[in-house]
């Protein structure tokens, strides 16, 4: 069988470093892109030569990350694009930052970072992708559906836009054989959680329990499997209960 080929960004701790984990041991190839140089971002055996090193907020370098990409495939093939890098900006002490906290500075940025990269990005690798009849995943959030406590208003709003943008692509690469979805997860257990999560867990959380990133990472490799293989368009709830 051939080697699949995926991009993963956002890779270097969390649910990215999990999603690494799960597809190597399906035998995958992974690229991986963070803001850190390999050595400070990423520990997996190796993973060296597939590291690239990009800020995805600057996204006048998405083509010249991409152009990278490209070089690194062999067969010219990319069977997987997981858009998965985010930030969640708080206020001080952790707190919720609302529309009269929020400048224009952090909404660009978090726009940037969590919506508009993930779709030049799938722009710019759109022949790869298609070559495979590959499958994009992007990792959008509850926050994009229903208030949150802890996550902020350009947070949320990016999220949502993200769940529009699957839609959207879903419609428009599904004629060219490129399935685009996305999970969406609650309370996971990851340093992008604010203090104090693990506490509301009981009231918000149905299952009553933070999720690991090993059960994300395995979501998102079901998307990416023939297991999935008629599933298109959809955003996945990975919460324990929460959005009920
Ligand atoms: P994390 O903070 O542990 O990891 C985020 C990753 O994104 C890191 O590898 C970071 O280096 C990378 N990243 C951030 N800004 C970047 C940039 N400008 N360029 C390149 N890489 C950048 O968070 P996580 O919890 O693993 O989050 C992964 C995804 O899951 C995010 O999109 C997040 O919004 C989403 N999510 C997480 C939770 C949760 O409870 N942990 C819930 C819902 C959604």
């Amino acid at each position: 069988m051939d080697t699949k080929y995926m991009l993963l960004t956002g890779a270097s701790r969390g649910i990215g470093h999990a999603t690494v984990k799960v597809f190597q041991e399906q035998g995958w190839r992974i690229l991986t892109v963070s803001r850190h140089p390999f050595s400070e971002a990423c520990r997996w055996p190796a993973a060296r030569e597939s590291h690239i090193q990009a800020d995805l907020g600057d996204l006048d370098g998405i083509e010249q990350l991409a152009q990278i990409v490209r070089e690194k495939l062999p067969n010219g093939q990319l069977a997987a694009l997981v858009n998965n890098a985010g930030i969640s900006p708080k206020g001080e002490g952790g707190s919720r930052l609302g529309v009269l906290h929020t400048d224009a500075t952090t909404w660009m940025q978090v726009l940037n970072v969590n919506l508009i990269s993930t779709a030049l990005l799938a722009k710019a690798l759109a022949p790869e992708l298609i070559a495979a009849q590959g499958s994009i995943v992007n990792v959008t959030s509850i926050v994009g559906s229903r208030v949150h406590p802890f996550a902020g208003v350009a947070y949320a709003a990016s999220k949502a836009g993200l769940a529009a943008l699957t839609r959207e692509m879903a419609h428009e690469f599904g004629p060219l054989g490129v399935r685009v979805n996305a999970i969406a997860p609650g309370e996971i257990s990851t340093d992008i959680l604010s203090p104090g999560t693990d506490k509301l867990v009981k009231d918000l959380v149905p299952m009553q329990r933070l999720g690991t990133t090993t059960e994300v990472a395995k979501t998102i490799q079901f998307l990416c499997s023939d297991a999935s293989s008629y599933i298109n368009g959809a955003e996945i709830h990975i919460n324990g209960g929460q959005h009920v």
